[in-house]
């Protein structure tokens, strides 16, 4: 039995019933609008890019002339900020997607290239998910990857 003195500061509510059992401070209604205020704002300011149950993913493909026979493939929900990302870790900002597709297999598609090409012995500069096959091969790869899914 809990007799602590319920009040809450927001609407004045003292009705035990109307509280979660550890919020003596706010009653179920204002904590509820409290949290959802607090969501909204996160969202507001970008730091929730989306759910998890609405996350689209992207299968990209990476390249950089400095590597020609190379190529990186991926999966992201954000294919600008990977590249950005990629960007930082060269001098020369000359990553690019050289090729993208919305897909709900992404996962799957990123499995079939890192089974079917990862190197056996990774070269010096070709860390993984850089695979040595052209971006017109890889794309018919693809493309009949989501035909049989
Ligand atoms: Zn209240």
């Amino acid at each position: 039995m809990n007799n602590a003195v319920r009040y809450c500061r927001i609407c004045k509510e003292t009705d035990a019933n109307k509280f979660y059992p550890l919020n003596h401070k706010k009653c179920k209604k204002c904590s509820n609008e409290y949290q959802n205020k607090k969501y909204l704002d996160k969202k507001d300011k970008g730091l929730i890019v989306s759910s998890i149950k609405n996350r689209i993913d992207y299968i990209y493909i990476i390249t950089n002339p400095a590597w020609p026979k190379y190529i990186k493939i991926g999966r992201a929900t954000n294919i600008e900020n990977r590249l950005r990302s990629y960007q930082t870790s060269s001098p020369y900002r000359d990553y690019q997607i050289s090729f993208q597709i919305q897909s709900n297999h992404s996962h799957k598609i990123e499995r079939y290239f890192a089974d079917k090409y990862r190197p056996k012995e990774t070269d010096k500069y070709i860390v993984n998910e850089w695979y040595e096959l052209s971006v017109e091969d890889a794309i018919k790869e693809i493309h009949s990857i989501i035909l049989q899914s």
